[in-house]
This record gives structure tokens, sequence and C-alpha cells, in this order.
């Protein structure tokens, strides 16, 4: 039952050098730069468009293939994250019209006149 270790995520190695090979045309020429870059994903059933101004990920100088690391596959998941909140929150189709209405009007005191 005791839980000696939690798992952080930070637990960050040294990071390859760059450049890296490509994995699409293997040349050595992957290195990390900022792209401005955007992706559909879902989020409960809806399209969600995550869009990052400033994504910085290795890509292929030769092909202009992107490899997905860690640090790239975190910024979109934050992302993606803070923009389909965004959604829920604008379109109201969750956590809501739960309206609690409570009829206590309509009293008619009638009660047993003793004569
Ligand atoms: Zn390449």
């Amino acid at each position: 039952m005791p839980e000696p270790l939690t798992r952080n995520g930070a637990a960050s190695g040294p990071a390859r050098p760059f450049p890296w090979f490509c994995p699409n045309c293997r040349r050595k020429e992957v290195r990390r730069v900022t792209v401005p870059y955007q992706c559909q994903l879902h989020y409960q059933g809806q399209p969600v468009t995550v869009v990052l101004a400033n994504l910085a990920v290795p890509k292929c100088g030769n092909c202009g293939e992107l490899v997905f690391d860690y640090e790239a596959d975190d910024q979109i998941n934050r992302a993606f994250e803070a923009q389909s909140h965004n959604l829920v929150n604008g379109t109201g189709t969750r956590e809501n019209g739960h309206i609690e209405a409570r009829e206590s009007g309509g009293n008619e005191g009638e009660r047993g006149r003793s004569k």
C-alpha cells in the first residue's frame, strides 16, 4: 500500500546533443528550431485545433521533418489543455443547465380552521 516513490516526469536525463539524425532522410541535420505549429486533436469527441505560435521542436534542416521529443510533446499538451479548457468553458456544453429551481411559493394557508 505505501507508495514510496512518486514518479515525476521531470526526470530529465542528459538530452542528446544536436544535431540528430533525421528519421526520414537519415541526414544529420536535425536541430531544435522554433516554428509556428498547429494540429488538430480531439477533446471529448470534439475537434480542437491546437495552435502554438512558437513551438520549439527538433527539425531536419534537410527535409523539414519534425522530430517530436518529450519537450515538444509537452508544449503541445499544455496548449491542448489550455485550449480545450477554453472550448469547454466557451460553449458551455459541460457543467451547464444544472439549475436548482426551488419552488417554495404557492402556500395556501388553508389550514384546518377550528370553528
Ligand atoms: Zn530529414
